[in-house]
């Protein structure tokens, strides 16, 4: 095992995000010592660390003289690339074994995907149902559907969330505590804070949080899967993407336990498979994704974007309420939800523009459980429609009055989702009409679209000018 700088400087890696790595690593570490398994570990601070792992590893190829390489099979493309070269550099075989902590193969999926003009999450989703007979009666889904979409989703209302549980957070331990300083000394320069680092870090940790997330929080996560509130940070989400990332957890377990707590009648199914879909589903999806299509997935750019990233990503410090809660929490966390992701930071970007490469590099460096496979696909794909539709049936794009609907964000905000020009205009609405305008033509062979391409089509050209006027000097404000 080796920490090296390279993977926290390739891109600019949030302090969180380093802390739970390091952290995790060494709590590892200390479990394999204390089985009296043998290892080789080298610290970020060891004299002489190499600062690479491809370095580090032909430093310890050198120290042990190796008949063969034997791998488990990396999360990052990059790095796959670099340790097979090294290892070609020594003439060694690299034996490279699947990664257990997922449903399915990366050849499982490319066998799936092979011949088929389109990929989507479903069908795959209802194979791997089948295949490891979750939530079925014989050949049938429990319930009598696959999606339980309809009964879930909904927005808090004006009282907004009620008695929230607290979420599980674990004080650092010594161990926790060197690296925090470690990386406070190290990486003082890197964005978001380190002062509430609280993440599970170890195997026993991490299944308290999955024990807690069921016991309080999973009957609700369906109803209120996309809400927003602002200052509510956790909600009713698991916190456990860390935790499945750096496989404290295995995916089959944190399943089973949803599972169970709808056969006790714990939690109603819809909140179940919501969850379950999101894993077993989503999960296993993006990461299929990914390997199938790297490394020309990294240079998409479909809808061919070219602006750059606004400075205040790194900052919070923007007047627009919704992205400043957004961007505050994950700075302060390396945390936000899957909506607050899409369509909050997600989609601004996408709808002003930003080169899908910038801004997949800002969610690799920001979230506690951003790791290559995962959260590329997310970003390049589903965000961005960088893949042109590979990913997602079209692109996810909405104006303001979604935000408003999903969240309490736009009372305190200055701009009104209501309006798309004028001084009070929220910014994403302008960007709306003016993204659909500026994508009309190649969006219109989407029948996906055909709906919101109708309601453009009501706007006369008078207006279509001033939102166009109107988005053109937003995006002057902003970059
Ligand atoms: C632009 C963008 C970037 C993202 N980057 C990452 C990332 O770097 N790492 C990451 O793990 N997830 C990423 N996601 C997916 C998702 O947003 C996070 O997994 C989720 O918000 C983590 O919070 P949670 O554990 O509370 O999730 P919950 O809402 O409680 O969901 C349960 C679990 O399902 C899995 N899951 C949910 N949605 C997805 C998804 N779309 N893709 C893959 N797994 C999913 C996660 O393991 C998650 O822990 C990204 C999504 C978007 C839109
Ligand atoms: S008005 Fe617009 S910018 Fe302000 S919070 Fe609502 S959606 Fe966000």
């Amino acid at each position: 095992m080796a920490e090296v700088a390279q993977e926290s400087t390739h891109v600019w890696s949030a302090k969180q995000r380093i802390a739970v790595f390091l952290s995790a690593m060494r709590h590892f570490a200390q479990s394999l010592r204390a089985q009296g398994l043998p290892l080789d570990y080298t610290c970020l601070d060891a004299p002489g660390n190499a600062g690479t792992l491809a370095l580090e590893l032909h430093k310890a190829i050198a120290r042990h003289q190796p008949a063969a390489l034997v791998m488990s099979a990396p999360g990052d493309w990059r790095v796959l690339q670099s340790l097979r070269a090294a290892a070609k550099e020594h003439a060694l075989a690299m034996d490279l074994r699947d990664d257990t902590h997922f449903f399915s193969t990366v050849r499982e999926f490319a066998s799936y995907a092979q011949g088929k003009k389109q990929l989507r999450l479903e069908y795959w989703y209802r194979e791997l149902r089948r295949k490891h007979h979750i939530l079925m009666e014989g050949k049938n889904p429990m319930g009598g559907k696959w999606n339980f979409d309809a009964d879930n989703r909904d927005a808090f209302g004006k009282a907004g969330p009620q008695s929230v549980p607290p979420p599980s957070r674990f004080a650092p331990d010594g161990i926790s505590q060197g690296v925090l300083a470690l990386v406070e000394a190290r990486f003082a320069s890197h964005p978001g804070s380190l002062h509430s680092f609280a993440w599970p870090v170890t195997r026993p940790q991490a299944l308290v949080a999955l024990q807690t997330f069921v016991e309080q929080r999973l009957s609700l996560f369906g109803q209120y899967e996309d809400a927003m509130w602002a200052g509510e940070v956790w909600l009713y989400h698991s916190h456990l993407s860390c935790a499945l990332n750096l496989k404290l957890l295995n995916p089959r377990e944190v399943v089973q336990a949803a599972v169970d707590a709808y056969s006790r009648g714990h939690a109603p199914l819809a909140a179940v498979e919501g969850f379950v879909r999101q894993i077993l589903g989503w999960r296993e999806y993006v990461r299929g994704i990914y390997w199938l299509h790297m490394p020309d997935y990294l240079e998409r750019n479909a809808l061919n974007a070219q602006a750059a990233l606004p400075d205040w990503y790194w900052t919070g410090q923007t007047d627009m309420a919704c992205l400043k809660d957004a961007i505050t929490q994950t700075l302060e966390h390396g945390y936000a939800h899957h909506i607050q992701r899409l369509m909050v930071t997600g989609l601004y970007a996408l709808l002003l523009g930003v080169k899908p490469q910038a801004v997949h590099t800002w969610y690799l460096s920001v979230y506690v459980d951003a790791v290559e496979w995962v959260e590329l696909p997310n970003t390049l794909g589903m965000g961005q429609f960088g893949d042109g539709g590979l990913m997602a049936s079209k692109p996810y794009v909405a104006s303001g009055k979604y935000i408003q609907r999903m969240s309490n964000y736009c009372a305190a905000c200055p701009y009104d989702p209501a309006q798309s020009t004028g001084p009070k205009a929220c910014p994403f609405t302008t960007l709306y009409w003016d993204f659909l305008m500026r994508h009309e033509d190649s969006l219109k062979q989407n029948p996906r679209m055909a709906m919101q391409l109708k309601n453009l089509g009501r706007l006369d050209a008078q207006t279509r000018e001033s939102i166009a006027n109107h988005a053109c000097a937003h995006r002057h404000s902003q970059l």
